[in-house]
């Protein structure tokens, strides 16, 4: 019998999401959860080394340790490729306000929102940001996220931006944690009257300090009427690009401006948002397989009667991604399993497209869909027990934490 460091067995439920291939799925095949019933996962020096039935498996393996489901469900752990993980403070008085009837854009407009966060960020602490990211971090692990994006982009000047990606370095020394340079969130203070300015500053010293330390591996944009233009957009992330960070965007959330096409013609790791997504949007994703990160839980949390076309997206062969967006303004959450249920809701997802979106296809946002998102032989052994016997119970009875284990690289954390 060949030794393994774990085997975690007796799964009702296996959602292997092996789908026989690498890379995302779309359309039809986000349905398909490709489930091993009664399935088990053979785990050695933190990569799956065999998945397939219980009594199989318990035949080839002799484990060093067992975990046993006992007739749960078993998945891959999440991957949450959209977070703001670095920020200088929570902003509930905002929260208030807006419970209140104040929009987020009065906010904004009055000195609030991301102009807030990038006043407090200049006066921030090494050690106060790293512990506040470093307890969400792992809050989002026990809530069953094993891989997460974090971007900078409360800083807004050279010094904070590198700051707040030394700090997502600090966090992570295994991959999980992926890093985005996000200098161009908004125009600060400063630059309000020479926003050209602003995008000189980004283009011609932030994106070289950045890419020098090898401090991201992308480079995303806020791009909105207001804030980046689409032309201003293409200048910042093509610099980023010839730097070595892949483009990442948030696109058409507030307005249909182009930047799902604006992602399409770039080749972007992800387009994000797309609440206000144009049709030649839609079909430019489709065409080049870029992926849609879909983040219900911003809309709900700032009270939007209008949610990105998450169904339509799908119908139209999209490879759509869920995220959370936890930041302090517009989605104070690191919890995936609350996306699922917004994502059913607000979408017309079935409880298993949402799994696909918030694994596999999560993993294809921030380029590690070779690495994690599924259940495969040789991929890192991130994976998720369940205190549920049916995967459609996550999404459904919701509002709790359905997670018992979390096994990260093979280890149980959890
Ligand atoms: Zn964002």
């Amino acid at each position: 019998m060949e030794g393994v460091d774990l085997l975690v067995r007796g799964a009702g439920e296996l959602l292997t999401l092996d789908h026989g291939r690498p890379g995302p799925v779309t359309g039809e095949a986000m349905r398909d959860l490709r489930i091993v019933p009664g399935g088990a996962v053979a785990v050695r020096d933190g990569r799956i080394r065999a998945v397939g039935p219980t009594a199989e498996l318990e035949a080839r393996f002799e484990a060093r340790e067992t975990v046993d489901a006992a007739g749960r469900v078993v998945m891959p752990g999440f991957v949450d490729p959209h977070t703001h993980l670095v920020f200088p403070a929570t902003r509930q008085g905002e929260f208030e306000m807006r419970c209140l009837g104040k929009s987020y854009e009065e906010i904004a407009r009055a000195g609030g929102g991301i102009r807030n966060s990038a006043r407090r960020m200049r006066e921030a602490r090494r050690e106060d940001l790293l512990d506040r990211a470093r307890r969400l971090r792992r809050s989002a692990l026990r809530h069953g996220t094993t891989t997460l994006e974090a971007k900078s982009g409360y800083g807004l000047a050279t010094e904070p931006e590198i700051l707040s990606l030394e700090v997502i370095a600090a966090l992570d020394d295994r991959g999980d944690v992926v890093p985005t340079f996000l200098g161009a969130h908004e125009v600060p203070d400063e630059y309000r009257d020479d926003r050209e300015g602003y995008v000189r500053l980004v283009v011609e010293e932030m994106i070289p300090a950045v890419a020098a330390r090898g401090l991201a591996r992308f480079c995303d944009v806020f791009c909105e009427e207001g804030v980046f233009s689409v032309e201003q957009s293409r200048r910042i992330l093509r610099a980023g690009r010839e730097a070595g960070l892949a483009p990442k965007l948030h696109a058409d959330e507030l307005h249909p401006l182009g930047g799902a096409e604006l992602a399409a013609e770039l080749g972007a790791a992800s387009a994000d948002h797309l609440v206000r997504i144009s049709d030649a949007g839609i079909a430019a994703l489709a065409a080049t397989g870029v992926p849609a990160v879909l983040l219900p839980g911003t809309s709900f949390f700032l009270g939007m009667k209008d949610f990105a076309p998450g169904r339509r997206l799908i119908d139209e062969g999209v490879v759509v991604a869920l995220a959370t967006d936890l930041n302090p303004g517009s989605s104070m959450t690191e919890n995936m399993q609350f996306i699922l249920t917004a994502a059913c809701l607000a979408y017309g997802m079935t409880p298993a497209e949402a799994i696909t979106a918030a694994t596999l296809n999560a993993a294809r946002a921030v380029r590690l869909d070779d690495e994690v998102g599924s259940l495969v032989p040789g991929k890192r052994a991130d994976l998720l027990v369940l205190d549920v016997d049916d995967h459609r119970l996550l999404a459904y009875h919701h509002g709790v934490n359905h997670v018992a284990r979390v096994i990260h690289h093979g280890e149980i954390v959890e």
